[in-house]
């Protein structure tokens, strides 16, 4: 870097050096703190530090470079000059904050410093300037207690005891008292010594009364906290680059405690929990943000009282509300301080919100006219992912109206998160995280007296979170909306007991372990079991129970999906099998993609063991002939329920010992009888066979094509099944469109075998039937080969479609039944980004995607080609083959909302 660089950016006084546009310079805090103050809204000045400068600190042994000292001394002038008060003036102190800020926000998870510039003298001096000397004195104890914590490393140590606040019990128990706030200024001072004295005793040093040395500590204990575990965590779960850093935000103190005409709040400008408008948020009279945040005091609501509490401060900030809506565009989440009936702003940036809000915020926004739909569709307003929550379960009212009459109601809380979950109590992350790798499909809800960003982990877990203080905008509340979970919080009548593993209301008792069920849109807590329901659109959609002129989000969500399906140009199609196709069609499907007929399979075990231990070809030919009418049957429910869609049908695939293996012998004690008397052998016979159909690596064995190849029976009986129904369903006046697959084609002669014993008998059912059915024959490019031959390969298929589960598991070596045991571990050693099995991985696997494409389209420049893997309902992975040129993508029915919204959000990409 050269010596010019530029690494302090003031902001105030309507006049910032920075604005909006530089969030990645000044980070979403900071670029936000200069636009409020430049379109003229009441900002405490300051200055921000840049990423730049946090990189340069990294990339530096942890070092600052040489210009940076004076560029904040300069900084430093221009706030005192815009605030009218001098730092560490011995007349007029001015006070500072300091607060990480990075690109993308990062709730609670970096270290905040409040207070600077107190030390035994500046103390007495805002004691006598502000006339209330325990303002001053709780100040100086906060002070003291957060720098102690986050820049000299004094910690609290076990899993509930905190040495600041084991003394501050102490001081409260001794007083009398129930808050912090209600100490005098003797017992504060006595607090302020022992705080003192435990930092000197721990730190090994005495807490320092410089304060631009306290400064300095401060912000470099910011730029570490970027590295901190917890922000490493949240990283990897958003996707956010750790190569970003932090900006630092430096800025004047205003306060909410002092006195009864100040308070401190956050708010939203529309409800983000619902989406409903309307200003709201939390607030708590004579309180620093802090308080509201941690969740220690359970907040007031804006909305329903501070209009009395304080009529004009309401005014404000209901105006300034509507000046950021405006100005933004979206709905802010803000933080802001009252001091002395007079707003200031500290913060302001666009608000998380669940999947319900983003869809209401986004349509309702389109039609206020603040935006157009192209806007409304993008990620950032409304992650395709997040849809996924509209369709979450609610509580059966029956069930819940029962647990009512049962007794079994608990309490009531806020509610922080929709959705309703059930689960067993857990009340520590780490147990959360324990109990899951034993259980991986545990159902367990995380409950804490409040949470911190630790709890992290186990929120990942939980289905639901439950915590007895906080409000709508603690650090649970905002996370758990973020990913997704159902979530209540302020539930205030719970007694939480850490110690013996218990919740308690009244007489009621809940231990580790015991069932609770929490209702994340009214806020009710029952104790046991509450059963589940689907979500209004899939009972509109699916069980049809619902008229949609009486569901209010199943509305939204349709005018919602009428622009998505203007924009986007990929098709979506469904991986279904005939009991899944009312459904996909319901969610929109323009297709099936993939119809694996091996699942109907299933059904008639006995035919296809008789198949199976078949040794001659007439033998196996009459146990084949006997599958065919089930088979048949079943592709006309399917191409009845597509109606004229098309249907990729995908001819045998799995090896043949999935349906009789020793495992099977083993589990029936019955069955080798059984089967000995059906094909009337003896039961070694049966054992022999099975011993001859198992493989020591049967993913990689005899499967897909291979058995066709080898019983080319199966291919015939599968083809006349696909034609003669085609023909019958047809015939009765519906359109029908086959699209017959080959499955793990390596080899252009293999495809051309198989391709030609389809052909055949698809001439002979039609000759029989007098019919013309137009169908296809192609292939699955799901082995690295196929992509690479895809020239030759496309010369046979007239169409591909991407099996990017095999293709995955082929190209990178890994088994995708046996790779989660070392997945996660790859992903929290950032060995690679994301799960391959479930987000396609673009440089390996997406390159021979590319390349199959590419050289398919060179033979066949009207290669119709699409992707069946379960990567076909990832949002990024659509993207990625929207990009490719894929005319469509294929995911199971539930993802079909959200593969419709991601390719949309492709085209707006591009
Ligand atoms: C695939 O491999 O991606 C695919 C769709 O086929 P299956 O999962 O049935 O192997
Ligand atoms: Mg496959």
């Amino acid at each position: 870097m050269s010596s010019g660089t530029k690494y302090v950016y003031f902001f105030g006084g309507g006049k910032s050096d920075g604005d909006a546009s530089m969030r990645n310079l000044l980070g979403g805090k900071g670029a936000n703190l200069a636009e409020m103050s430049n379109i003229g809204l009441p900002v405490p000045a300051g200055f921000t530090i840049t990423t730049e400068l946090c990189t340069y600190f990294y990339d530096n042994d942890r070092t600052y470079p040489p210009e940076l000292k004076q560029q904040v001394e300069d900084a430093m002038k221009q706030v005192e000059q815009t605030m009218g008060a001098e730092f560490g003036s011995q007349e007029n102190p001015l006070l500072l904050s300091c607060r990480s800020g990075a690109r993308e926000s990062m709730p609670g998870m970096m270290d905040t410093v409040l207070n600077i510039g107190l030390n035994d003298t500046t103390v007495e001096v805002l004691s006598k300037k502000s006339g209330n000397p325990a303002f001053a004195w709780d100040s100086y104890r906060r002070f003291i207690q957060m720098y102690g914590d986050v820049v000299m490393e004094v910690r609290p140590e076990g899993k509930e005891e905190d040495g600041y606040e084991l003394i501050l019990d102490e001081a409260r128990e001794a007083a009398g008292v129930e808050y912090d706030s209600q100490l005098n200024v003797e017992q504060l001072k006595e607090v302020v010594t022992k705080f003192k004295k435990l930092i000197r005793d721990k730190a090994g040093k005495d807490f320092p009364t410089d304060p631009m040395e306290q400064v300095w500590g401060a912000v470099g204990a910011v730029f570490q906290s970027w590295m901190n575990d917890r922000a490493i965590v949240y990283r990897r779960q958003y996707g956010i680059p750790h190569s970003w850093g932090t900006a630092v935000n430096v800025q004047a103190m205003v306060f909410g405690n002092l006195g009864d005409d100040c308070a401190t709040g956050v708010g939203l400008t529309r409800d983000c929990s619902m989406g409903a408008p309307g200003f709201n948020g939390d607030y708590l009279i004579n309180a620093q943000g802090e308080d509201v945040v941690a969740g220690i005091r359970t907040p007031k609501r804006i909305e329903k009282t501070l209009g009395d509490d304080m009529p004009e401060a309401y005014k404000q900030l209901c105006n300034i509300g509507e000046t950021l809506e405006q100005h933004y565009k979206d709905v802010q989440d803000i933080e802001f301080t009252v001091q002395q009936g007079k707003v200031w702003m500290l913060q302001t940036r666009n608000a998380k919100r669940t999947g319900f809000a983003a869809v209401r915020i986004a349509v309702d926004l389109v039609n206020e006219g603040l935006i157009d739909k192209k806007t409304a569709l993008t990620k950032k307003r409304i992650p395709a992912d997040d849809l996924n929550q509209l369709l979450q379960p609610i509580f059966d009212p029956a069930a819940k109206n029962k647990a009512i009459e049962d007794g079994t109601y608990l309490a009531t809380g806020i509610n922080a998160g929709p959705g309703a979950a059930t689960g067993i109590i857990c009340f520590h992350a780490e147990d959360a995280e324990a109990i899951q790798a034993k259980d991986p499909d545990v159902q367990l809800i995380l409950v804490r007296r409040e949470t911190s960003p630790e709890d992290l982990r186990g929120m990942r877990i939980a289905k639901g979170i439950l915590t007895a203080f906080g409000g709508a905008s603690s650090h649970a509340a905002l996370v758990s909306r973020q990913m997704g979970k159902t979530c209540i919080v302020g539930c205030s009548e719970l007694e939480i007991d850490y110690h013996d593993g218990t919740l308690s209301v009244g007489d009621k008792v809940l231990k580790t372990g015991d069932w609770i069920s929490i209702d994340g849109f009214t806020g009710e807590v029952f104790a046991g079991k509450v059963e589940t329901k689907p979500s209004e659109i899939i009972e509109v959609l699916i069980h049809k129970t619902r008229k949609p002129e009486d569901a209010e989000t199943f509305q939204r969500y349709s005018q919602l999906m009428e622009w998505v399906d203007e924009i986007r140009t990929m098709k979506v199609r469904a991986n279904a099998e005939p009991d899944d196709a009312a459904k996909a069609v319901a969610f929109g499907a323009e297709g099936v993609g993939l119809c694996r007929t091996e699942h109907m399979f299933f059904s008639h075990l006995d035919e296809i063991r008789e198949m199976i231990l078949a040794e001659e070809v007439d033998t196996r030919q009459a146990a084949i002939n006997k599958l065919l009418p089930f088979q048949r049957e079943d592709f006309e429910i399917l191409f009845k329920e597509m109606n004229g869609r098309p249907v990729t049908i995908r001819l045998l695939d799995p090896p043949l010992h999935e349906f009789l293996s020793e495992h099977h012998l083993h589990e029936q004690p019955d069955l080798a009888h059984k089967l000995a008397d059906m094909v009337g052998a003896g039961k070694e016979f049966i054992y022999r066979r099975v011993e001859e159909l198992k493989e020591s690596n049967p993913m990689l064995g005899h499967r897909g094509c291979r058995l066709g190849i080898v019983y080319p029976e199966i291919t015939a009986m599968q083809a006349r099944a696909i034609m003669e129904a085609a023909c019958n369903v047809q015939k009765a006046g519906i359109e029908v469109h086959p699209e017959i697959m080959i499955p793990l084609v390596g080899f252009k002669a293999e495809l051309d075998n198989q391709t030609k014993v389809v052909r055949d008998v698809a001439a002979e059912v039609l000759k029989e039937q007098g019919v013309e059915v137009e169908y296809t024959v192609g292939t699955m490019i799901e082995i690295p080969r196929a992509a690479l031959r895809a020239d030759e390969i496309a010369e046979t298929a007239e169409f591909f479609s991407f099996g990017t589960n095999d293709l995955t598991q082929t190209t990178l070596g890994m088994s995708r039944d046996d790779y989660g045991g070392f997945i996660g571990f790859y992903q929290e050693n950032d060995i690679i980004p994301s799960d391959p099995f479930q987000t396609v991985d673009q440089d390996g696997v997406g390159d021979l995607m590319k390349i199959g494409v590419e050289r398919g389209r060179s033979t066949r420049s009207d290669l119709k080609i699409g992707i069946c893997g379960e990567h076909g309902g990832d949002p990024a992975s659509v993207i990625f083959c929207h990009k490719l040129g894929l005319n469509y993508v294929s995911c199971s029915p539930f993802r079909i909302p959200i593969a419709r919204l991601a390719a949309a959000q492709a085209v707006l990409d591009s």
